[in-house]
């Protein structure tokens, strides 16, 4: 028989459902700011029927409530406080698909530890580090200088011997591309008359900065300011074995506008090639299709060939062999030379692996990049990384061009209205609207040097082994 526990009082709760009461309103007030069941505003008397309209209630009163978080409602003195208040306590999860294998990851760091330390069925250690050492040797290049024009000479012999050869109509030897003639033709092409001027230059309108071949239309294009302009872009290195923000004249931060989340295309592309028709929409598919395209039309470019990278199908050591020395030179910028190229590729592979790296921001060195992506990831870490204008750039090239980067406004504070609200100073009312927090969106992204596994293994023979990348069973010099 389901009788009344208690006698109802004078002083029955204000929720509908709630069967409590009570002798005095003080006491009625008091069960409902302290009962687990009751989402009620003690400070303006007001029920509300959900958590979630009580945060909402306390973001829009400022009068009453100071700065107050919408998702759970705690208050603060100041914006600052709440901000960092939000980003420790009400993370947003991410959505990072492995480019891969496909598995899915919710937090960068994660994706990189997945990748980094061979827990991919598809991608090795080797060929993540790889894509790594790639920015990061060419971000080198790209700053010019000497580093740039010493590559240039290395290379301009292979060139120059190409040359000669392409009157004999001796081919390029390209590993495991042998059935692909439209690729082995483009190199070819890549490597024709580098040093001597032609007659017309014809203005170069590819995307990426050109090799020797057609490093006439380079002066042609405006590119003199090559060097600047990519300076501006990069993020520099100190080292070899750290990457880190900001080249070594200090004069690496770019005030952009917006956070650039192609680091190679944008404005710097626009100044380097203002000729150059606009880059199609950044769909895969364009993409790869764009690629190809100038590929096919001006011949490798260093951004997107592994051209120095032993485990890659891009690899050719002929490219720095030095005729005149009979030696293989190093593509690092490291002088030294091989009677080899099975020598050159120990060298590169041991030598040439970024060990450590450094944070640009604290200067903190990290053991592996999981270890600095964590870092990087943390709201709560003091140091200021994730906040730099061009994190995505640093992100891009500490993650070799897996991962990138943007500001969004957290999906709860996307609506944000106006409100009145009394000044309790002048008790006139005035506009408020709250402050909007926003947290840093990763997202997966295909590097510049990226290859299709599929496609590889497809010409490697279509066995369907996991070995999808070109060891060309050098593997046991490790
Ligand atoms: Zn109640
Ligand atoms: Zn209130
Ligand atoms: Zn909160
Ligand atoms: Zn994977
Ligand atoms: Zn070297
Ligand atoms: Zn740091």
């Amino acid at each position: 028989m389901p009788a009344p526990l208690e006698p109802i009082k004078k002083y029955k709760c204000t929720y509908k459902n709630c069967p409590a009461s009570f002798d005095s309103e003080r006491a009625m007030r008091s069960h409902k700011k302290h009962s687990e069941e009751h989402d009620y505003c003690a400070k303006c008397d007001e029920d509300f029927d959900s958590y979630d309209d009580l945060a909402q209630h306390k973001a829009f009163r400022p009068d009453m409530h100071g700065k107050a978080c919408r998702v759970c409602g705690e208050e603060f003195k100041s914006t600052s406080g709440l901000r960092r208040h939000i980003e420790l306590n009400h993370k947003v999860d991410q959505k990072l698909p492995c480019l891969g294998c496909g598995s899915e990851f919710y937090r960068a760091s994660l994706l990189v530890e997945h990748l980094e330390f061979g827990h991919c069925s598809v991608i090795t250690p080797e060929q993540f580090q790889g894509h790594i050492v790639h920015k990061h040797l060419v971000t080198k290049l790209l700053e010019g200088g000497a580093a740039y024009d010493r590559f240039m000479q290395k290379i301009s012999k292979f060139d120059a011997a190409q040359d000669y050869e392409e009157e004999g109509g001796v081919g390029i030897d390209m590993p495991l591309d042998q059935d692909d003639d439209d690729e082995a033709r483009d190199v070819e092409f890549a490597a024709i008359k580098p040093e001597t001027a032609p007659e017309e230059p014809v203005p170069y309108t590819g995307p990426y900065p050109p090799l020797p071949s057609q490093s006439q239309a380079r002066s042609v294009s405006g590119a003199s300011d090559l060097s600047a302009t990519m300076r501006k872009m990069s993020l520099g290195g100190n080292s070899e074995s750290a990457t880190a923000v900001g080249s070594r004249d200090g004069t690496s931060r770019t005030p952009t506008s917006s956070r650039q989340l192609n680091p190679w295309g944008g404005k710097a592309a626009k100044q380097l090639f203002p000729e150059a028709k606009p880059t199609p929409p950044p769909s895969e598919f364009s993409i790869s299709y764009h690629d190809e395209q100038m590929e096919h039309e001006h011949g490798i470019n260093i951004m997107n060939t592994r051209f120095w990278d032993p485990l890659s199908r891009d690899w050719n050591p002929e490219r720095f062999y030095d005729t005149v020395v009979c030696k293989y030179y190093c593509p690092f910028i490291c002088e030294q030379t091989f009677d080899m190229p099975d020598e050159m590729n120990t060298h590169i592979l041991q030598d040439h692996r970024i060990a450590r790296m450094k944070c640009p921001c604290c200067l903190k060195y990290f053991k592996s990049v999981t270890a600095l992506m964590s870092h990087c990831e943390s709201r709560a870490s003091k140091c200021p990384i994730n906040k730099a204008e061009d994190f995505n750039i640093f992100l891009d090239k500490m993650t070799g061009g897996f991962l990138s980067v943007e500001e969004k406004t957290r999906a709860d504070h996307i609506h944000n209205p106006t409100v009145m609200v009394e000044n309790p100073d002048t008790g006139r009312l005035e506009q408020y609207t709250p402050p909007v927090a926003t947290y840093l969106q990763y997202s997966s992204s295909k590097p510049v040097d990226w290859k299709d596994p599929d496609k590889v293994a497809a010409q490697i023979g279509g066995s369907g082994s996991s070995q999808v990348f070109n060891y060309q069973g050098k593997l046991s010099q490790w």
